[in-house]
């Protein structure tokens, strides 16, 4: 008889933005000449940068061709990709990475999820509260012990570990989604001591890297010294270029990074290998041209455009008193909303047409504080914030 796995019935019914789409169906449904604004997923609508659509076309060219034709990929994804993220480490965090601890994916979340099988059961997992919901469901689904660090007002939503914190695999996320507040290199130091002191793993999760701005803040927690020896890091080209429907992702797995005597270089190398066959020709090829020079600045001007929208968000929450953070490193501003975080959430929408996302979908100290992302256009964040301050004032 098959027995299905009981931990995902520990799962909540629905993932977070389901529940949220649901809602504004039913409202547009019933409302239909409404204009809503969205600011809740944190799906970015720039398209994407022409040196990567360039560099798709030519690919797909040479698929199309029997000299340049290409079937399954290298192990780890491409030479040319894994050389232009290693030269692209250098150049922003002054991160020296080997080729063979660069794995390429089809994008973080599914490596972030993944990576939970390299370790047993009986690990005690630490997870920030609030945070992304996937370091939490899949090691649900795992049916491990998870043991949540609370994030709050009084430390800026960035936890660090107390005395008697007893964890073994610890995820961080900085620049933080849903929060966007950003560990210093002080405190992350503090996080890569404990993990080497309780010979714990870090999996340090930078998908939003570039949208720091602040050059006094580790994009890399390999910019701490002897992360190499305790830390994984997963990083993604969906927010930094737009890659959220073409996918592309890596993962730094150091060789130093040795658990019960094993590397878990290694391990993901043998999990990879067997489960996953890799990452596009194609899009590795966009990907390699995103960390061209031109790449960069093509990325980066899109970035700056979803920070001028940030800025128009957390001006107006200035103006009208409201407490928040992020929205200068990040494309999120977390902010308080005072109540019930499901209430502010169909007030907001009722009101202004405005959808943001809960905070209590991140957790429960996400309860009180509402998430909108600076990812909608110019034009429409200025009319949400219109009516934000009409309402408030
Ligand atoms: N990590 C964080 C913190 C995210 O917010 C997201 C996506 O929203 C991801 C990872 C997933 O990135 P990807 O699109 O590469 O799977």
């Amino acid at each position: 008889m098959a027995r299905v796995n009981k931990n995902y019935g520990l799962l909540k019914e629905n993932y977070l933005f389901s529940d949220i789409a649901k809602k504004v169906k039913k409202y547009c449904t019933e409302n239909p000449t409404n204009t809503i604004i969205r600011m809740g997923i944190g799906d970015v609508t720039l398209p994407l940068p022409l040196v990567a659509v360039k560099a798709m076309q030519d690919a797909s060219i040479e698929m199309g061709d029997k000299k340049t034709f290409k079937g399954y990929g290298d192990e780890q994804g491409y030479g040319f990709l894994q050389k232009a993220i290693q030269d692209y480490y250098i150049k922003t965090s002054n991160v020296s990475i080997d080729l063979d601890e660069i794995f390429i994916s089809d994008g973080a979340k599914s490596d972030i999820g993944n990576f939970s099988e390299l370790f047993s059961n009986d690990n005690e997992i630490v997870i920030p509260d609030p945070v992304y919901p996937v370091y939490i469901d899949s090691n649900i689904m795992l049916g491990r012990k998870i043991k949540l660090i609370n994030g709050n007002k009084e430390n800026s939503f960035l936890p660090l570990p107390s005395e008697d914190l007893k964890g073994d695999v610890i995820y961080l996320c900085s620049p933080n989604n849903p929060t966007g507040s950003v560990y210093s290199y002080e405190q992350l130091k503090i996080w890569v001591d404990y993990a080497l002191n309780n010979n714990s793993v870090i999996l340090f999760d930078s998908a939003y890297e570039a949208f720091i701005s602040d050059n006094s803040l580790p994009r890399s927690i390999f910019q701490i010294e002897n992360a190499r020896k305790c830390c994984v890091e997963f990083c993604s080209l969906s927010k930094t270029a737009g890659f959220t429907g073409t996918r592309c992702g890596y993962t730094i797995v150091p060789k130093e990074l040795i658990v019960e005597g094993i590397k878990l270089n290694n391990m993901w190398r043998r999990r990879q290998t067997t489960k996953y066959n890799g990452t596009s020709y194609i899009v590795q090829r966009g990907a390699e041209a995103i960390f061209s020079e031109e790449g960069i600045m093509q990325c980066k001007k899109n970035i700056d455009y979803y920070r001028t929208n940030a800025k128009i968000i957390s001006d107006t929450l200035d103006e009208i008193g409201i407490w928040y953070t992020g929205g200068i490193n990040s494309p999120y501003i977390w902010l308080e909303c005072g109540r019930d975080s499901w209430d502010f959430f169909d007030f907001l929408l009722e009101k202004t047409n405005v959808v943001g996302t809960p905070g209590s979908g991140f957790g429960k100290c996400g309860e009180g504080f509402f998430r909108l992302t600076a990812f909608n256009s110019y034009e429409n964040t200025c009319i949400a914030m219109e009516r934000i301050k009409k309402i408030f004032q």
